[in-house]
This record gives structure tokens, sequence and C-alpha cells, in this order.
């Protein structure tokens, strides 16, 4: 114990440990909180665990390293080297640099979101976006939400509550562990009733449900699986037809959104927004970002009426977005309708030809001074969107002495982590998800981790 004393006396104290020559220019209050933290840490471990006081210059690594964490925060950038532009992990769809700018404008000062200019009259926030959504849809009205999972929370609660709703069986699905079908639907109050099977269900097993208590036909998008083999699925247009000659609502839970074909319908058979309300479905729910490349948000398009209807629901209020959520999907909606929906991030990234991903795949590789070999290599959509899509890609393999799970392991905890592939034990960076301004971001990582 005196020993430990003597030890923790040794220790520098936090203002004169913060005036080393080292931290000049730095903020002085997270510096020492940094300071602070670091000194708290060997403290503990001195009492603990016996250590030895660390050298006055390894503490300073320490407190500069720990400044850097608490000035980064604990959300940051990330470089997304897996391949997989729509990740969950990472923060799904990025957004347009120019959309942005378009937000920063209209967000960091004032703006008509609740007022009416024309009239000098209180104005309505849910109309922003119906517009272009109307036009990019076919849709008679649309309202946007703050997610995909709220949408359909309530569409289900506005339009099923009290009454039952036919789900096929092979579509009850989990999204991302805590949406599952089911469970929106109970707390919702509307009453699921399932029909048809798992793997088979026809238009007459919707038909056979229905009851004077029966609200709506519901369809949902199975995103993260699909069902190979011996299987049968009721078409979009069968169902609208159905529930049109039963007086009933048919809707669909898209997941993902997409305004037009992307990727080719042999790698995504996923219809498009405009397809399903030409099919005659009442309502649709999509998700903003995903394939569609805005921002989180849940968008609903449909009938007018039935829009209505949930307009003045009062959860409308719980879950209405903010004016950044619909400046960045003003501006993403905007690239669509001029056909410029190209230069979105997600779009780009899932349409770069193999030629064009190699030519950048080898830029990379002579940017980086250690051993790296190019292969081919297949990524997938991600995101819950086109379960079995993959594509050609191109990885770098990088090559160190090291185990792939050590290399992993520092690309990771680099200054702007870099997140890899293993594949059969070796760490590759798929380049499709890697932007040519991050090169450098990249090269910084992976000479500090081999
Ligand atoms: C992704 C998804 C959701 C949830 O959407 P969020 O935007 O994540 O809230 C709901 N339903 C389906 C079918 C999905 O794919």
């Amino acid at each position: 114990m005196n020993n430990n004393n003597e030890k923790l006396r040794k220790l520098p104290q936090i203002d004169k440990l913060a005036s080393a020559p080292e931290f000049t220019g730095l903020n002085s209050v997270l510096l020492k909180k940094a300071a602070r933290n670091v000194l708290e840490n060997i403290r503990c471990d001195i009492i603990d665990k016996d250590t030895e006081v660390p050298d006055l210059q390894i503490i300073i690594q320490e407190v500069k390293s720990e400044y850097h964490k608490l000035t980064r925060g604990t959300l940051h950038k990330v470089i997304n080297a897996t391949g997989v532009p729509i990740h969950t992990n990472l923060g799904r769809s990025p957004i347009d640099k120019s959309v942005l700018e378009e937000a920063i404008e209209i967000s960091s000062g004032y703006s008509n979101l609740e007022y009416d200019v024309a009239n000098g009259k209180r104005g309505d926030r849910y109309h922003h976006t119906a517009q272009y959504l109307c036009e990019l849809t076919g849709a008679e009205d649309a309202i946007v939400v703050n997610n995909n999972a709220s949408a359909v929370f309530i569409i289900l609660n506005t339009l099923a509550r009290n009454k039952e709703v036919a789900v096929s069986r092979g579509e009850l699905v989990e999204i991302g562990g805590s949406f599952r079908v089911p469970d929106v639907m109970s707390r919702s109050g509307a009453k699921l009733v399932e029909v048809g099977s798992t793997n088979k269900t026809r238009i007459s097993d919707y038909a056979g449900s229905v009851s004077s208590k029966t609200a709506m036909f519901m369809k949902v998008h199975k995103s993260n699986y699909e069902i190979v083999g011996f299987s049968e699925e009721t078409s979009l247009d069968e169902i609208a037809r159905e529930a049109k000659h039963q007086g009933v609502i048919s809707y669909y839970d898209a997941g993902s959104g997409l305004f037009r074909k992307i990727i080719p319908e042999s790698v995504c058979g996923d219809q498009t927004i405009p397809e399903v309300i030409s099919k005659g479905i009442d309502i649709v729910s999509f998700s903003g970002d995903k394939m569609l490349g805005g921002c989180q948000a849940g968008i609903i398009a449909g009938k007018k009426d039935l829009i209505k209807k949930i307009k003045k629901n009062p959860l409308m209020r719980m879950l209405r977005v903010d004016k950044l959520t619909l400046a960045v999907l003003q501006g993403t909606f905007r690239k669509y309708l001029e056909r410029n929906d190209n230069e979105l991030p997600v779009n780009r990234m899932l349409t770069e030809p193999p030629e064009s991903l190699f030519k950048r795949a080898e830029k990379l590789v002579s940017m980086l001074s250690c051993k790296t070999t190019i292969i081919k290599i297949k990524s997938t959509v991600g995101g819950g969107s086109c379960p079995l899509a993959e594509q050609d890609s191109y990885g770098i393999i990088v090559h160190s002495g090291k185990r792939s799970s050590a290399v992993d392991k520092c690309l990771r905890n680099a200054a702007t982590p870099v997140v890899a592939r293993i594949i059969d034990d070796k760490v590759v960076l798929d380049i499709r998800t890697i932007d040519e301004q991050e090169y450098t971001i990249v090269c910084e990582a992976v000479e500090g981790a081999v």
C-alpha cells in the first residue's frame, strides 16, 4: 500500500500535464477532461493491479488519443469497405452532398415549414414533398413519417384498428430484430389473420379469410430472406383486384422504395412504387433511405381519402418529421424528377460497372505501399433489399505477416475506422463502397495496421 502511495504521488498534476507543449492549441476544457480520464485509469491500474507509473511520453500519447475520442464524439465517420451500399449498421444510405447543401440552406435559417407565405397564414408541414411524391409515384396523395416502421404502424392503427387484416404466413417477417410484423400489428390494434402457408399463398386464401370484420389485405416485402423451391406468392394485382371486389383496403409494405429500376431485373426483381400504384394497390409504404437514397423516413403513398384519415390520426404528431428530413427528401426527390438520380451515392454505388470498379481498385492499390492483390468478388445490396442479389465487384487483399483478425481490428481502431471484409481468412477491401475522396484515409489506416 505504501508502495502504491509512492507511485500515485509520482503521477503528474492535471494542470501541469495539460500545459505540456504537445497540447498547444487544443481546447483546454476537453483536454483537462481527457487528462483526468487517463490519470484516473492509471490510478485504478496502480491500485488494483500494482502496475508501474508509465513514462510521461506514454501518458501524453494516451491523453492525445483520449482527447481525439472526446472531440470526435461517439458518432463519427467510418469507411465502409464491405461493398454493401445499404449497410444497416453503418448508417444505411449516405446522403448526397448537394442535397445536404440545400437542407443546410433551409434548416440553418427559417423556412416556411408551417407557414403559408402567399396568404400570410399558418400552413401545413405535411404537404411538403407531397407534390413531388405524387409526380414520382403516380399516387393521388402522399405523406411522410419518421420511418417505415412508423408508417406501417400508423397505417394499421388508422385503417384497421379493432378490425382484421389478412397477411400471408410467408410474409410475417422480422426485420432488424426489433420489427416483427405480428408484433407491430398487435400494438397497432389490428387483428392479424394469417392466410395460406409458409411457402404457398393463393388469392383464394385471402378471399376465404374475409369476414364482416376484415378491413384490409396486407402484403409485406420479405426483405431479408427468400423462399426458393416449391413456393407461390400472390401478386399485387391479384390482391388489389380481390380487395376491391371484397370492399376492403389493399396495402403493400414495400420496405425499400424504388422510383425506377436501378439495377437489372435479373439481379433484383423488386417492383417500383409507380408499378405498385398502377396495379391498383390502395396504399403503399416504404423507407426514405434504403434503395431510395434519401434519409430515414417512412413514405406513405396512395388514395387521397386514406391519406386524409392518416393525417387526422393524433399519432401523426408523434411520428411527424423535422424540417431537416423534409429538406433532404425534397432534394432527393428532385434528383429523380430531373433524372439526375444516378448522382445519388447509393445509386452510383449500386450501378458502378465492373471495369470502373477495377480501375478504382488499381488506383487505390497504387497509393498503398504494402503488398496487395486485386481479386474478383461479389457484393450484396444490403438493407433488407433484394436478399439474394449479388453483383460483381473487386476487392483488395491486404497482405501482412499478422493474423487477419488482428489487421481487421487495427483497421477498425484507426483514427477513421475502416470496416473491411474477411474472405478466406484474408482482409479484403471491397472497392464498391469506398469513395475516391476516402483513399488517403484508407491508406493511412492500412499502413498503420500492417
Ligand atoms: C426496412 C423495412 C421496414 C422498416 O423500415 P425502417 O425505415 O427501417 O423503419 C418495414 N418493413 C419492411 C418490409 C422493411 O423492409
